[in-house]
């Protein structure tokens, strides 16, 4: 791939650019939600450095990513599920964990060993979720497991991690990378942070994992994505495999999780989509990287959301399910030969996309 001269990001063009155009079509959306109510929650099983284990996932509503409020990565919908306003108080945060444990009271036989903590942006930027509310979620969650919370690379830090790991909580922080490669981050999915940024923050997580002692894990969780816009089938195939491989390789990131785009809402990618500029990408792809990659030293999972649908990664529809299954798999148990027992006539087309799909071209199919 080519390197753009400093002149492309200029004014106007490149992010800046990028950035104007995410505004006009996030101002379309007209929805509102209620601060007390987090906006996701659910129960669910996760494979974890230390077995698979039930967990509760829990999406805070905390006034939104301000990346996102400049504009934004190109295939993230989170802004248009945000608070109007952009600031959420901490008794207003305390709510929607009520409301979480509430409904993990109701749908749960026992506690979950593990909790994920999201937030339309970073549970550790401080003016999203503050010190205090911080503190008080680790309390909450002092006597589970292993807690996952999600955060940019430029928030993370020992001591914050250390609010969690000094109860004796394992800890890992998701860093949603997306690709290893800059100028895929940068130019494709509009990310303003460079690969030594999760460097630097996988360092910050062996640092607190190293004064937890044997108390406590902590560690990163890097999340990629398959396919952001302009990249053809092969050129995200052989990005995602590279990024695996070179996330499993920095210390302190233990699981990778990569995760094939979906048509969101509100979003460059929805543009492009709904102009016949973008495909999701193909169930196989996803299962190849997996396969490609099964031999490096690192959990390596794939959720694939919204399969078998037009707007989600999907095959030809026959065998969405069916291929869904074995990824789900290959989660669990880590072993590539679950792909083994899945075929369908619709690989050759596969195949044919990879070979010949040209960013002139794309999408070669639907
Ligand atoms: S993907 Fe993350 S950083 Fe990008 S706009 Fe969405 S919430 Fe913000
Ligand atoms: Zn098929």
């Amino acid at each position: 791939m080519s390197q753009p001269t400093p002149e492309v990001y200029e004014q106007g063009k490149g992010m800046d650019a990028h950035n104007q155009v995410m505004r006009e079509i996030r101002s379309r959306k007209e929805a509102s939600y209620d601060p007390h109510e987090p906006t996701r929650v659910w129960l669910d099983e996760d494979n974890t450095p230390t077995g698979v284990k039930q967990s509760l996932t829990i999406i805070l509503n905390t006034g939104g990513c301000r990346w996102a409020r400049a504009g934004g990565c190109t295939m993230c919908g989170y802004v248009a599920e945000s608070v109007d306003g952009g600031s959420v108080s901490h008794e207003a945060l305390m709510n929607q964990i009520d409301v979480c444990l509430e409904h993990e009271r109701e749908n749960g036989d026992e506690p979950a060993d593990l909790i994920k903590i999201y937030t339309s942006g970073s549970f550790l930027d401080e003016r999203e979720v503050g010190a205090e509310t911080r503190r008080a979620i680790a309390d909450t969650f002092a006597d589970r497991e292993r807690m996952v919370v999600e955060s940019l690379p430029d928030f993370v830090d020992r001591e914050k991690i250390g609010d969690f790991t000094q109860h004796g909580v394992d800890t890992d922080v998701a860093i949603g990378l997306e690709t290893a490669t800059d100028r895929v981050r940068h130019d494709c999915v509009n990310k303003y942070f460079d690969f030594a940024d999760f460097e630097d923050a996988c360092a910050e997580a062996a640092a607190a994992d190293e004064e937890a002692g044997a108390t406590a894990d902590a560690g990163i969780k890097a999340y990629l994505l398959m396919k952001p816009p302009f990249l053809t089938e092969s050129e995200a195939v052989e990005d995602m495999i590279s990024s695996v491989e070179r996330c499993a390789a920095v210390e302190g990131c233990h699981t990778v999780s990569m995760n094939p785009c979906n048509v969101q809402r509100y979003t460059m990618v929805d543009d492009l989509y709904f102009n016949d500029g973008y495909r999701p990408p193909w169930l196989w792809s996803v299962a190849h990287v997996l396969e490609e990659t099964a031999d490096i030293d690192a959990i390596v999972v794939s959720d694939p959301v919204g399969h078998g649908s037009d707007r989600g990664p999907h095959n030809c529809q026959e065998c969405d399910d069916l291929v869904q299954k074995a990824i789900k798999d290959f989660d669990l148990r880590q072993d590539p030969s679950v792909f083994e027992q899945v075929s369908c006539e619709c690989e050759r087309t596969w195949e044919v996309v990879m070979e010949r799909e040209r960013s002139f071209n794309q999408p070669l199919t639907r």
